[in-house]
């Protein structure tokens, strides 16, 4: 479901940097974790926030949701800005944004009962009361392919994939419109992310979310997403559908991403020493171009100015100076492997027709 004219949340020149500026007392280096980041997501699509570990992609995610409260910047939820609305407001503003926590492991109460907390939310946002809570959490077990009687046993009694769709019907209790997924499925084996993934995808289309999945699995995003924002070093370098993205990547990063995907066959396993470099820290990012110590189109100039977000057509955006004699001289032959057969994509193929039996039935 794609709708181009409203946006459910957007971020405009969102910074968020870790730590005190150094001084006499604080030798410690401050973090730039989100540099001037803004993008829009749509109603009803799932945006995809991929890029390499330490990106800055899940701190966004958090300041999307003010989990984490931004340096600088704006955050709109349906066109409101939420910047700056007071704890109690904010209290009620969650019930239509949640999350789904990357391990399944960590994010569950060891000491509560399944039944208490998908419950949580659901007294804590006054959704039912009573005897409808226990009715809601049957509910919502049952939607997350869940048995009812799994609510009277404790999260250690579960599989990793099993704890996760807990997760899951706990980030649904409250009826959100927004769940930002921060790598929900990369702590699970593969036929196990498989069954969440399509999970995801029904419960979408099922309950009408908005979702935000925030990964580093290109085959996970390539399979779900809608649009995909690009980030390296605390900044998009590149938004675009899933398609065009995957297709023909303008960034020198994106395609360098896609690069770095294990290919299917060995006549395609080139160029992979793209990112073989070490990542730059961001505790002092490069000058101007972030990307122009491992870019291998780098030009002097890339190191003296900053590239902005340029909107190029139908809304794709990048951040290059010189991404038009890239993309003139060819785009990634490597990317249109991704989307033909990692494990993954047969086994998402699978598990999608059985998550639809299932869904279907429970309606
Ligand atoms: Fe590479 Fe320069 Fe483009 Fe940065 S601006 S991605 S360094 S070509």
């Amino acid at each position: 479901m794609k709708n181009a004219e409203s946006h459910l949340i957007e971020a405009r020149n969102l910074v968020k940097v870790f730590g005190k500026p150094p001084g006499p007392l604080n030798r410690a280096p401050q973090v730039h974790a989100v540099s001037n980041v803004s993008l829009a997501v749509r109603t009803g699509e799932t945006f995809a926030i991929v890029g390499e570990s330490g990106c800055g992609k899940s701190t966004l995610g958090r300041l999307l949701l003010r989990l984490l409260e931004p340096t600088s910047g704006e955050v709109f939820f349906e066109g409101r800005n939420i910047s700056d609305i007071p704890q109690g407001a904010l209290r009620t503003l969650r019930r239509d944004m949640q999350i789904v926590f990357q391990d399944p492991f960590a994010s569950l109460n060891p000491r509560m009962t399944v039944g208490q907390i998908v419950a949580e939310p659901i007294r804590l946002h006054r959704v039912a009361r009573g005897r409808e809570v226990r009715d809601r959490v049957d509910d919502l077990l049952r939607t997350v392919g869940l048995r009812p009687d799994f609510a009277d046993r404790y999260p250690h009694e579960f599989s990793g994939g099993q704890r996760q769709r807990i997760g899951i019907a706990r980030a649904l209790a409250s009826g959100p419109k927004l769940v930002i997924g921060d790598e929900p499925v990369s702590a699970l084996d593969v036929s196990i992310q498989a069954q969440v993934v399509n999970l995801l995808e029904e419960l979408k289309e099922k309950l009408g979310l908005t979702l935000v999945i925030v990964a580093h699995d290109l085959a996970v995003v390539r399979h779900m997403s809608d649009r995909v924002a690009v980030m390296y070093l605390g900044e998009t370098v590149e938004i675009a559908d899933v398609d065009a993205l995957y297709e023909t990547p303008l960034h020198p990063y994106t395609q360098a991403l896609l690069e770095a995907v294990p290919a299917v066959t060995p006549s395609t396993r080139r160029k992979r020493e793209l990112l073989t470099s070490d990542v730059p820290s961001p505790t002092a990012p490069p000058s101007g171009c972030r990307f122009h110590t491992r870019c291998p189109h780098a030009r002097p100039a890339c190191s003296q100015s900053s590239p902005a977000l340029e909107t190029v057509q139908d809304g794709r955006q990048v951040a290059c100076h010189f991404w038009r004699d890239i993309a003139a001289a060819g785009a990634s032959p490597l990317a249109s492997q991704l989307t033909q057969s990692p494990a993954l994509t047969a086994r998402l193929d699978l598990f999608r027709e059985r998550q639809a039996a299932r869904l279907g039935h429970a309606r």
